[in-house]
This record gives structure tokens, sequence and C-alpha cells, in this order.
């Protein structure tokens, strides 16, 4: 059953992870969003709450002040009824004593509105009487008086607008009441303070103005009461708000009116004593109260009692009262702080949330990041793992296809990869083996060098190593191609004879129109599936062959030379012939055909070779042959020269000596020539027996350690004779007297001369030097280093070019030749080097034309032995020279 998978490509799950990754700071920002929010909205709830502050302030002040004009006019309103009431009473009693008044009732002090009271006051109880109607219309238009009522000094008489009289007290004299005192006191209208009303009982206060004869003396007071509970209501109705109040304050300090205050069910004449806020505890409340007394307007900011209160006021004029109006702080703030303080919860709330996401975010992340890693990575590891298979040539391994995203399909890719590769290996390794297989033909072949061997191996080669049942070799031969060799495998060597015999009874034509000159013109191989009946087969080497179907390859010789053919089949195992086959058995006959060729090649020159070798062998034997004779020629000679030239340098000596008597001048001239001549035929017969010494290596060294100075100091004096008249000096200068090589004497001594002579011999005037220096060199054949003595023979003579410097130490050279006059045979530096190697040094020259030239060679120093305190004392010598140490 197909499961189903989610499909997301990389892009998406990388996407996934990175939106995980912006997840955090977008969370964080917005906590620090939320943050300042808060800070915002703390600022705005203060500002909304300061605006409110002032408008508050603003609406107060102006309530209170309307309150008092209100009250103000109001006042002046009842002021005025009561003076015009006044104003008419004073004109009745300037006309003159009242007349009958009617039948109002009054009150009479002292003893109450009796008939006789009333007869004792017929006066005043008239005026009383008289007033009363016009009162009571007065009290009857105004709302706000309760009562109004006139009372006179005479007999304490006071009449009302209504009948009150039967509440009073039997006690009552209205002259002792304090707007009646007042008003006669001040002369003139006053507002009396808040009491409790006879009538009413309710709180009242009075406004009351004096009445006077016409002598100006004040005859009695008229009053009007107004109710405080009506300004209480009205104050009560100030729309201030639930929280909010007004109260009136006298001049005194006193509240007259607050909401909370009772002001009905009082008793008569009570004495009431409301707060005076002058006497409160609080100075701040005190400083206020002081200015509304004052009369001042304005608003202040108190606390009292705990509460934060606004507190406006404004004074009521007439009456010296003042109105103030508490409002709450809180009722300003209260609904901006409810409201801010449930904005604040909110985001409170959601803050804490937004912190609470973040934490398990910060939580999660790592596991939920660490799995998208996971998710991404593991297909990728699970791909390099199988990669590493796969290197290591497990090309079977195939990985598991994970995910279904781009991993998924590169996987996919990958194990597609990975079977061809493995097929491309295997072919590669099925090529290399072939490859291997042809090497090992084509060593095996280099090791023959038998021409028929190597054609008759070759069928046999391509059955064994190439797999094939039967084959056969074809090579040109003219124009024509000729079966060479052929294998019909194991048993059938006669099938193999008859089928070399049927090809080359009717030998295939190089330019004929068969399948074989075919291929050998165009050097295509060719496989043939239907050899039967064939056009282009010659049928009776069918006939013997039986093939069902064979290849047929050209073989390339040098220079992509067609040389033959090879053909093979599978006769016996029956396979299918195919082009790998063909292509295998082509580069098998290239291999073939360079092997034939160069075995031709090689067998060829073999016999060369035999023969040229057969040539030098008698050519060396003949020059050998010659050689021997020449020595013994020479031998011969000398020997046969040398006794009788002994013989004539004897007697001409002996001639010259005069012992066999005085001879002529002339005689003793012809002898001298004789003597001279027979002396350098002598030497020149000695150095060609040197040099035939040298040739036959017969010269025989016998070394030994002598000291140099010896040889130098019997040379140099055979020498001095040499120099016949030549301004020259032969000076020898040895660092030691001592110094000692290890050499044969004779061989040295004749080193020496031949180079002094040759110096004296080419030199027409100066000095002749002889030198002697130790000097290390490597050995001659090892390479060990050892110590040598450097001698030089150094002259001022003619010098020699540096192109001679190689050829003067050849025989018979001479680069002076008939220049010099200086006879010589040009064997001596020969002969000396000779003698210089035969002993273990070495010899060069160094020299400038015209300047001189300076003939340099070495000699060992005697090695140490264990009892040889010479030449140890030799050694030391050398050493000691070489550091500059000798003494
Ligand atoms: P020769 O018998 O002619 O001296 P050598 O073999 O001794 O034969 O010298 C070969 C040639 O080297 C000389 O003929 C001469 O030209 C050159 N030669 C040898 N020694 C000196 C020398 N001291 N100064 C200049 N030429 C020299």
């Amino acid at each position: 059953m197909a499961r189903w998978r989610l499909r997301l490509n990389i892009r998406t799950k990388l996407l996934a992870l990175a939106l995980m990754l912006a997840w955090l700071p977008l969370l964080g920002v917005s906590w620090f969003g939320l943050q300042s929010l808060a800070t915002a909205r703390a600022t705005a709830e203060e500002s909304t709450i300061d605006a409110l502050r002032r408008q508050t302030e603003n609406s107060l002040a102006e309530r209170a002040a309307d309150k008092a004009k209100l009250y103000n006019s109001t006042l002046d309103h009842i002021q005025q009824q009561v003076e015009s009431v006044a104003g008419y009473a004073n004109t009745l009693i300037a006309a003159g004593p009242p007349t009958e008044g009617g039948g109002e009732r009054v009150w009479v002090v002292p003893g109450g509105a009796t008939p006789r009271n009333l007869a004792n006051y017929p006066e005043t109880v008239a005026r009383a009487r008289q007033i009363t109607p016009l009162i009571r219309t007065m009290v009857a238009r105004n709302q706000l008086i309760s009562l109004g009522y006139v009372a006179f000094e005479t007999g304490g008489v006071i009449a009302f607008n209504q009948d009150i009289i039967d509440k009073l007290p039997y006690s009552f004299d209205p002259r002792d009441r304090p707007w009646y005192k007042a008003a006669k006191t001040q002369k003139g209208t006053v507002w009396a303070d808040t009491y409790v009303d006879a009538n009413t009982l309710q709180l009242v206060t009075t406004c009351a103005t004096p009445l006077y004869d016409t002598e100006g003396r004040v005859i009695g007071v008229v009053g009007f009461d107004i109710l405080l509970q009506t300004i209480q209501q009205d104050l009560l109705q100030t729309d201030i708000g639930a929280q909010g109040g007004a109260f009136l304050l006298n001049s005194d300090g006193q509240v007259l009116v607050a909401p909370q205050m009772r002001t009905d069910n009082l008793q008569w004449n009570e004495q009431f004593r409301t707060e005076n806020l002058l006497d409160s505890d609080d100075p701040r409340l005190r400083s206020v109260v002081n200015r509304m007394v004052n009369g001042e307007t304005g608003i202040k900011r108190l606390m009292v009692d705990q509460d934060d209160i606004y507190l406006a006021y404004a004074p009521v004029n007439y009456s010296g009262w003042s109105v103030g109006i508490i409002y709450p702080e809180s009722a300003i703030s209260g609904p901006a702080k409810a409201v801010g303080s449930n904005i604040a919860t909110q985001q409170d709330d959601l803050r804490n949330q937004v912190a609470i996401i973040l934490l398990l975010s910060l939580i999660a992340l790592p596991v939920v990041g660490a799995t998208l890693t996971l998710w991404l990575t593991r297909p990728l590891r699970r791909l390099q793992l199988g990669a590493q298979r796969v290197a290591a040539g497990n090309f079977s391994h195939q990985i598991a296809v994970e995910s279904n995203d781009e991993i998924g399909d590169l996987v996919r890719s990958f194990n597609s990869m990975s079977v061809a590769l493995g097929q491309q290996v295997d072919e590669l390794e099925d090529n290399l083996h072939r490859l291997a297989t042809l090497n090992e033909v084509s060593n095996r072949f280099k090791t023959i060098v038998s021409l028929p061997e190597l054609l008759d191996m070759i069928p046999r080669s391509v059955c064994d190593d190439l797999g094939f049942d039967r084959a056969a070799l074809y090579l040109a031969e003219g124009s024509y191609l000729r079966c060479i060799a052929a294998s019909f495998g194991k048993g059938n060597e006669q099938q193999a004879i008859d089928f070399i015999e049927a090809a080359n009874n009717d030998p295939v034509s190089l330019e004929g129109s068969t399948i074989e000159a075919d291929i050998m013109r165009s050097g295509q191989a060719v496989i043939i599936d239907n050899p039967w009946e064939h056009p282009k087969i010659p049928q009776a080497k069918q006939e013997v062959a039986q093939s069902e179907s064979y290849v047929q390859v050209p073989i390339f010789g040098h220079d992509e030379v067609i040389i033959g053919l090879l053909s093979a089949d599978y006769q016996f195992s029956q396979r299918e012939i195919t082009p790998r086959d063909a292509a295998q058995l082509l580069t098998y006959a290239s291999v073939v055909g360079l092997t034939i060729e160069n075995t031709k090649l090689y067998n060829h020159l073999e016999q060369q070779v035999t023969q040229r070798t057969t040539e030098l062998r008698a050519a060396m034997e003949r020059a050998q042959e010659a050689d021997k004779l020449k020595t013994q020629f020479l031998a011969a000679i000398s020997h046969e020269l040398r006794t009788p030239l002994n013989a004539i340098i004897g007697f001409s000596t002996v001639m010259l000596d005069e012992l066999d008597g005085p001879i002529t001048s002339m005689q003793r001239e012809d002898l001298r020539t004789i003597n001279q001549n027979g002396r350098v035929l002598l030497h020149l017969i000695n150095e060609l027996l040197d040099l035939a010494r040298i040739e036959a290596n017969r010269v025989e060294i016998s070394p030994e350690s002598f000291a140099l100075s010896e040889v130098v100091g019997e040379v140099t004096d055979t020498v001095q004779g040499l120099i016949v008249g030549k301004p020259i000096k032969i000076h020898a200068s040895l660092p030691s007297q001592s110094l000692r090589v290890y050499a044969d004497r004779a061989k040295t001594r004749q080193v020496l001369l031949n180079l002094l002579s040759n110096a004296v011999k080419f030199t027409s005037e100066g000095t002749v030097a002889i030198t002697a220096r130790p000097m290390t060199m490597m050995a001659e054949g090892t390479q060990q280093p050892r110590t040598f003595i450097a001698i030089g023979v150094r002259d001022t003579g003619i010098g020699i070019a540096p192109e001679h410097f190689g050829e003067i130490f050849e025989e018979f050279r001479q680069v002076h030749a008939g220049r010099t006059g200086a006879r010589g045979s040009g064997l001596g530096l020969a002969i000396t080097r000779k003698f210089v190697e035969l002993m273990g040094g070495q010899i060069w020259v160094e020299s400038e034309l015209g300047q001189g030239s300076t003939f340099t060679f070495t000699l060992p120093v005697p090695e140490l032995g264990p009892h040889d305190p010479q030449n140890e004392a030799a050694q030391d010598d050398a050493r000691s020279i070489m550091d500059g140490t000798h003494a």
C-alpha cells in the first residue's frame, strides 16, 4: 500500500526553520512594544486627568460664583420687599395716629393678646393691624419667605401675616429676638443669624429693617423669615454629581447649610450650633475658610478627613455668606483611572501571555530547531554514507529514499548513478583483464626470437588466451595471402594441417574479391555469420573448416601496413561472436603484427651482428699480432741500437778525453758532434723504449718513501749542464728539506728531468723554479681524500696556448715544432704523464703565451703504518706545512 508522504522541498523546510528563528525576535519585539504601550497609556491617563482637573476647576469656580450670584439677587429681592414694607409703614406713621386697623390678631407682651393688654396698647395694636395685610400680600408673592411680621417697641406688639399667635409661648417677646435687636442697634436692614422659627419649627434666617417715628426714633421692626431649607434644596439640586456637594457659610465661619444637615423637626428657639469651620484642626482648611469669610472667590484642592477634594467658593455679599462647592478629586480622575487600569490590566495580561509564549518558545525552539535540522541533515548524512560506500567500491549499495524532497530526488539519482557506475566499473575491469592478457601475451611473444616458433604459437594463443575454439593466421606473401598456421584444438591437429593445405592450395589473391582480400584492403574487422554458399568465401576451404560463423581481423605491422589477418571461431562452444570479441581480436592482432615484424627484424639483425662480429674478431686478432710484433721489434731494435750507440758515445768520450792520444781541434769538434748526436739518439731510443714498455704494460713501479730534496738536488745538477750560454737561473725552493714522497725514485727523477729540460728548452732567459707544497686531493679510483705533494716546475719561457694544454701530453705532439729550433721527440710529456699516473698522481699545466708555463704534478705522501716513524714524520711534515705551522 502506498504510504502518503508529505512533499516538502528544502526551500520550504528552510523557510520553516527561518520562520522558527524569526518567531523569537518577533515575540521579543511584541513584548517590548507592549511595554512601551503601557508607558504611553500611563502618560495619556495622566494628561487626560490633568485636562479633566483643569476643566473641573473652572466649572466648579463658575458654579460657585453662579450660586452666590443667585442667592445675592434673591436676598436683594427680599430685602427690597422688607424695605418697601417699612417705607409704607413709615408713611403711615408719619400720617398720624392709626385708625381702626381691623381684626387682625396680634401678640402683646407681656401677658399675651388678652383683651386687657390689647386695650392697654391701642395705638400700637392698631398700627400693627394696619400693616399686616401688606405683609401678607408680600409673603404670598414670594415662596422663599415663610413668615412676615411687624413688631413694635411699645408693649412688644407683634403681628404676623398669618395666624400663629396661638403657637407662641407665653413668654415670647419679639424685642428679645436677635433680628429685632440687630435692626434696632444697626438702625438699618440686617440679616439675622439662623435660628429655629417659632412658627414652622424650621431653620430660618431673618431680614429685618427698623421703623421710625417722626422724630427718627426706632419704634419697631419689620421682618421676613426666609426658610433655609429652600436654599438648601436649591443647593442640593445643584448639578455637581453624586459625589459633589455645596454648602453655605456665614461670616463667622459657621456652616449655614450643608447637604447632610438636619433642618426640620427642630425645637423652637433651640440653640442652633453648627460646625464652625474656623475651628478646624486643618490649617489648610482654616486658611481657605478665612478667605471665604473675607468674601473672596477661588478654588482650592485639599485633603479633608483623608479625602482629596476640590473646594470652590464665592461670596454672597448681602448676607456676608459664602457659597462653597466640594467636589472629590476621585470623581475627576476616577473614570480615567478606571479606564486606564482596565487597559493596563489587559496590557499586562497580553504582556504576560507574550512572555509565557516567549518562554515556551525559548524552551521549544531548540527542540523544534534540532528536529528540523535533523530533518534536513539526516538524508544528507545517509547520502554521504552511501557515497562513501560507493567510493569504497560497493556499487550495489542502494540508499533508502527517506525524504520526499530534492535530497530524495538526489538519492534516487545517486542510486541509479551508482548502478551505472557499477556496470561501467565491471566493463572497465573486463577491459583491464583483456588488456592484462594482451600485455602478458605481448611479453611472452617478446621472449620468442624464432620467427617460425612465433608464427606457430599465435593461433594457439588466440585459443588459449582469448578463449576462441579455433584460429588461423594468414600473412601476405607477394600478391597472395598464405595460411601460415592454424589451431583447431587438442586432438584436431590433422584437421588443422588439412585446413592449411586446403587454404594454400588455392591461395587468396590480394587483388581478388574474397572477404579476406576485402579485409586486407579496408583494414576492417568482419564477423561472418553465413559462410556456407557465401559468394565471397572459397567453399573448398569452408568444406574443411565447417565453420558456422567466424571473425576475421586485419594484422597491422609498422606504419599501419596490413601484413596479414587472423581468423577465429567458436566452433565447439557454438557461442555467438560479439563485436567485443571482434574488437579484442583486433587489438590482439595489432600486438601480434608488431611482434611478427620485430621478430623478423631481429632475426635479420642477428644475422648481421654475427657476421660483423666474426669480421671484427679477425681484424682484432690481426691487430694484436701486429702490435706484438711492433713491440718485439721496438725492443729488439732499441736494444740492437743502444749497444752500438753506447759504444759510439763511449769511444767518442774516450777520444775527447784524449785517453787514446792527442787530437786536433777539428777532430775534437767532429768528435763532440758525434758524442752529442749519439746522446740525443740514445735519449730518443730510451724514450721510445719507455713508450713501448708503457704500451706493453711492462713498466714496473717500485714505490718507496724518500726525501724529495734528494731527487731535486740530483736533477738540478744534471739540468744545469743543459743550459748552454742562456741566462737562465735554476732555483729550487722546497718548504722543508725533509719533505718526503712515496713514489718510484727513478721515475720521479725522470719526470722532473723531463719537465726541467723542457723548461730550459723553451726558455731563452729568466728563471726556472722548482716548488713543492702539500695538498689534499681525492686519490685516484677512491673517494678518499689523501695528502699529496704538488711539485711545480715554473719557467719564464715562451708559454703554451690554452687550446694546446691537452694535446701536449699526447705522444709525438710538439706545438712549437720548427719555431724554437729545440729538438725533441714529442714523447717526453706523454711518458711523464704515464709515470705520474702510475705513481698515483696527476699532472697538469698552467700557462700563458709569452709569459711562461708551470707544470705541476702530484705524488702521494707516505701512508701511515704502525711502526713507521719516518712516514709519520712525513705526514706530520706535510700537515704542518698545510697548516702553515711549519718552522
Ligand atoms: P719534446 O720532446 O718535443 O719536448 P714533449 O712531450 O716533452 O716533447 O713536449 C711536447 C711539446 O710541448 C713540446 O714540443 C713543446 O711544444 C711543448 N712544451 C713542453 N714543455 C714546454 C715548456 N716548458 N714551455 C713551452 N712549451 C713546452
